[in-house]
């Protein structure tokens, strides 16, 4: 497995993997690689001849006051991880190597990334695109791997690839968890053993609020407030930014159970202490 830094080098050693026909894969990450990206990269193990794992904490898409700083970092397990799970490259450029002092381009989808936590971390969704197509144009990979625990990123990706015409296919891959159920996330490291223990609660709503619609109940205003009673009645809950139906596309919310859609979105966001986690299910619309 190679490691690479600098842009440049990237840029050459992709076209020159293409020019020999391979099939580039590439999984986009922040590091402190865990089993949900161990999960993406041997899926695009599958799929792919050549995988190109990026590890680049991004600046731009954390707020003033958010983690960025802090990010939980380890580039030699990561290297560890990588390898094991099959990566052929990494792809681990600097700040300065992403973006020089004059940096001024900015990719924005509108509405898709104004909801949801779009609206709890303005600017956040600004600052995925803009780096997702940097490394698109760098790699210029044939597919690229997003996890279903972030799912408006997904959207939003699919949605800037289809716009802008990005000669890419984008594949959505299955949220990996831990037995008890938790979706598995590097800032779950932040969580004391006593926050990690109740940090179910935010799955444990999103599967109530899945299994009321399943056994019948069609308000979802109903559904919705029985859910926000269970994580609000866990002490460890320190805040809710949502709690949300929505079309598994357009992201609109739904209101009633009769809409059309083949798949409804449940998605919240949920502080545990000082910790921000989300999670979301994808409950099949055929009541
Ligand atoms: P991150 O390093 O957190 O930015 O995540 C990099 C990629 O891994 C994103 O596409 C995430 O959606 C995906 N990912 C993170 N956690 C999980 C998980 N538990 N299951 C599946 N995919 C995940």
């Amino acid at each position: 497995m190679e490691i690479i830094k600098k842009s440049k080098r990237m840029i050459s050693t992709s076209e020159l993997l293409k020019s020999k026909g391979e099939k580039i894969g590439l999984v986009p990450t922040m590091g402190y690689l865990h089993k949900g990206h161990v999960n993406l990269i041997k899926m695009a193990r599958t799929e792919c001849s050549k995988i190109i794992v990026s590890i680049f904490v991004n600046p731009i898409q954390f707020g003033p006051e958010e983690d960025f700083a802090r990010y939980p970092r380890n580039f030699k397990k990561d290297c560890n991880f990588s390898e094991k799970a099959g990566a052929d490259y990494i792809f681990f450029p600097s700040t300065d190597e992403m973006y020089e002092k004059d940096f001024k381009t900015f990719i924005e989808v509108r509405d898709l990334g104004d909801v949801m936590c779009g609206r709890a971390r303005p600017g956040h969704f600004r600052g995925v695109c803009t780096v997702v197509l940097k490394l698109f144009n760098i790699i210029r990979p044939d597919i690229a791997y997003f996890g279903q625990k972030d799912y408006q990123q997904l959207v939003i990706i699919k949605k800037m690839t289809k716009d802008l015409n990005i000669p890419v296919e984008i594949a959505g891959c299955p949220t990996i968890r831990e037995k008890d159920g938790l979706a598995i996330s590097s800032r779950n490291k932040y969580l004391s053993s006593n926050e990690r223990e109740n940090a179910v609660v935010l799955f444990q709503s999103l599967k109530l609020a899945e299994e009321l619609i399943i056994n019948g109940q069609r308000n979802l205003e109903i559904v919705k407030k029985t859910a926000v009673e269970k994580l609000e009645s866990n002490p460890f809950v320190s805040k809710i930014d949502y709690f949300d139906f929505r079309d598994e596309d357009k992201l609109c919310e739904i209101e009633r159970i009769d809409y059309k859609t083949a798949r409804i979105l449940i998605a919240s966001a949920i502080w545990i202490g000082k910790t921000r986690l989300i999670d979301n299910i994808l409950l099949e619309n055929n009541f």
